[in-house]
C-alpha cells in the first residue's frame, strides 16, 4: 500500500523535489494534501497532475482564484493559516513534509505532531524556535521527526549504524558564495551575488542564510534537538565540494561519514522511504578525479555561527528570537533595504535586547518571535536614518 503524504510548501525547492521524488515511485507514495503560500498557478497544476484530497492557500485573498481553477474535481480547499494546520492533519496522511520557509511553519508542525503524523523535517526554522516544546509533543505522540536536511540525513544515517560513544557531531558547510571574504570585503556584496550559491540551488531565503553562514548555525541548533547531544559535542567544518554531507566522531577516534551528490532528491526520498532504502535513477557518485578539502569556519567574518552556539546554549525564547530576526533581516537585504553584514549585526543586536522567558510554551515562544521581528525594523529603520 502506498504511503500517504502530505506537503506544505509544495510549490518551493524543496516542496518540487519531493514531488519528483514521487513522481519516481508512484506506488510508493500518494499525495493527499499539499499547501503552499501564494503561487496559485503552480499549487494548480501540481493538484491538477497529483489530485490531493485537500490544497492548501496562506495567502487568503488568492483561495477563490483557487477555488474557480478546482472547480468540479472534489477537491477541498482551505486558507491562511487554519488551512495549512488542515493540510497538516489531514486524517489520510501518514507522513507530513514540512517545506514551508520560516517560522510560519511551526503551528501546522506542532498540529500534525499532535494528530500522530510523523514528520519529514525541511522548515528547520521550527525546531530551531521551539526545539523542546518540538521534541515532547513528538515524543509524547510517538512519532518519527526524520530529517529532510541533508547534514542531519547524514548524521541519522550514520547514527542508525551506531549510536553508541559518540564523542561529536561534524556539520559540514559549503562556506557559501562568499567563503574567503573579509569583514570589509562583505560590506560590499550584492542581492545578486548572494544569490548564487556554489553547489545547491535552494530557496532565496536559505540561500542567504548559507551565504552569512546561518544556515549552519540554525543547523547546529536542529542537529541539538534532532540528535540530543550537548553543544560541546557539535562542530562545524567547511567543506567547499560538499560531497561529504556530515560525520559523526566516535570516541575511539573512529569517523563515519555520509558522501552524496549535492542533491536534495537523496535524502528527501530517505525521509520518505524511511525505515526502507530504495533504488533510484538519480546519477551515482563518482569520486574519481575528485580533491575533497576541508577548513576551519572563518568565524570573524561570518558571526552568525557564534551566534546561534550562543542562543542554543542560553535557551529559552532566544533561539526563537535569532531566527525571527533573522528572517526580518534577511527579508531586508532582499529588499535591498540593509547591507549584507548588517543581516548578522541586526540579529546580534535584537538578542542582546530581548529579554529571555526560559522553557517557554507556544504563546512566549510566537510572542518573542512577533516582538524580534518588529525590533529588527525599527533597529533598521533607526540605522538608516543615523548619519
Ligand atoms: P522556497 O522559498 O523555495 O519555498 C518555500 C515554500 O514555502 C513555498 O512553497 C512557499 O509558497 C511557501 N511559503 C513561503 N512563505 C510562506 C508563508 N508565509 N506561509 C505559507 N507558505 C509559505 O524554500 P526552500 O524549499 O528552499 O526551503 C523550505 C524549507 O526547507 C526551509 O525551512 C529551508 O531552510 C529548508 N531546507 C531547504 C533546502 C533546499 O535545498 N532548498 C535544504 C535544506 C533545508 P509560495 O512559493 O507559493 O509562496
Ligand atoms: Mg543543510
Amino acid at each position: 500500500m502506498s504511503k500517504k503524504i502530505s506537503i506544505l510548501g509544495s510549490t518551493g525547492s524543496i516542496g518540487r523535489q519531493t514531488l519528483e521524488v514521487v513522481d519516481e515511485f508512484p506506488d510508493r507514495f500518494q499525495v493527499v494534501a499539499l499547501a503552499a503560500g501564494s503561487n496559485v498557478d503552480l499549487l494548480t497544476e501540481q493538484a491538477l497532475r497529483y489530485r490531493p484530497l485537500q490544497v492548501a492557500i496562506m495567502d487568503e485573498s488568492r483561495a477563490g482564484k483557487l477555488a474557480q481553477n478546482l472547480a468540479g474535481l472534489n477537491i477541498e480547499v482551505v486558507a491562511g493559516l487554519d488551512g495549512l494546520t488542515a493540510a497538516a492533519t489531514n486524517s489520510k496522511a501518514k507522513l507530513v513534509v514540512t517545506a514551508v520557509s520560516g517560522c510560519i511553519g511551526l503551528v501546522p508542525t506542532l498540529s500534525a505532531i499532535r494528530a500522530g503524523k510523523n514528520i519529514a523535517l525541511a522548515n528547520k526554522e521550527t525546531l530551531v524556535a521551539a526545539g523542546a516544546l518540538v521534541k515532547a509533543e513528538a515524543e509524547k505522540h510517538g512519532v518519527d521527526i526524520l530529517p529532510v536536511d541533508s547534514e542531519h540525513s547524514a548524521i541519522f544515517q550514520c547514527l542508525a549504524r551506531e549510536n553508541r560513544a559518540v564523542s561529536r557531531l561534524i556539520l559540514t558547510a559549503s562556506g557559501g558564495p562568499f567563503r574567503g571574504r573579509s569583514r570589509s570585503e562583505l560590506l560590499k556584496v550584492k542581492r545578486a551575488e548572494a544569490l548564487k550559491h556554489p553547489n545547491w540551488a535552494m530557496g532565496e531565503k536559505i540561500t542567504i542564510d548559507s551565504a552569512t553562514m546561518m544556515n549552519k548555525g540554525l543547523e547546529v541548533i536542529e542537529a541539538h534537538w534532532l540528535f540530543g547531544v550537548d553543544w560541546e559535542q557539535i562542530s562545524v567544518l567547511v567543506h567547499p565540494q560538499s560531497i561529504i554531507h556530515s560525520m559523526v566522531e566516535y570516541e575511539d577516534g573512529s569517523i563515519l561519514a555520509h558522501l552524496g551528490r549535492p542533491d536534495m532528491r537523496i535524502p528527501i526520498q530517505y525521509a520518505l522511504s524511511y525505515p526502507e532504502r530504495a533504488g533510484n535513477t538519480l546519477p551515482k557518485l563518482d569520486l574519481a578525479g575528485k580533491t575533497l578539502s576541508f577548513e576551519a569556519p572563518d568565524v570573524e567574518a561570518f558571526p552568525a555561527l557564534a551566534l546561534a552556539f550562543g542562543a542554543g546554549r542560553r535557551g529559552g525564547t532566544l533561539p526563537a528570537v535569532m531566527n525571527a530576526s533573522n528572517e526580518a533581516a534577511v527579508n531586508l537585504f532582499l529588499q535591498e533595504q540593509v547591507s549584507f553584514p548588517e543581516i548578522t549585526r541586526l540579529v546580534e543586536e535584537v538578542m542582546s535586547r530581548h529579554t529571555v522567558v526560559d522553557a517557554p510554551n507556544l504563546e512566549q515562544i510566537l510572542a518573542s518571535d512577533a516582538w524580534a521581528r518588529e525590533e529588527t525594523l525599527r533597529l533598521a529603520a533607526i540605522h538608516r536614518s543615523a548619519p
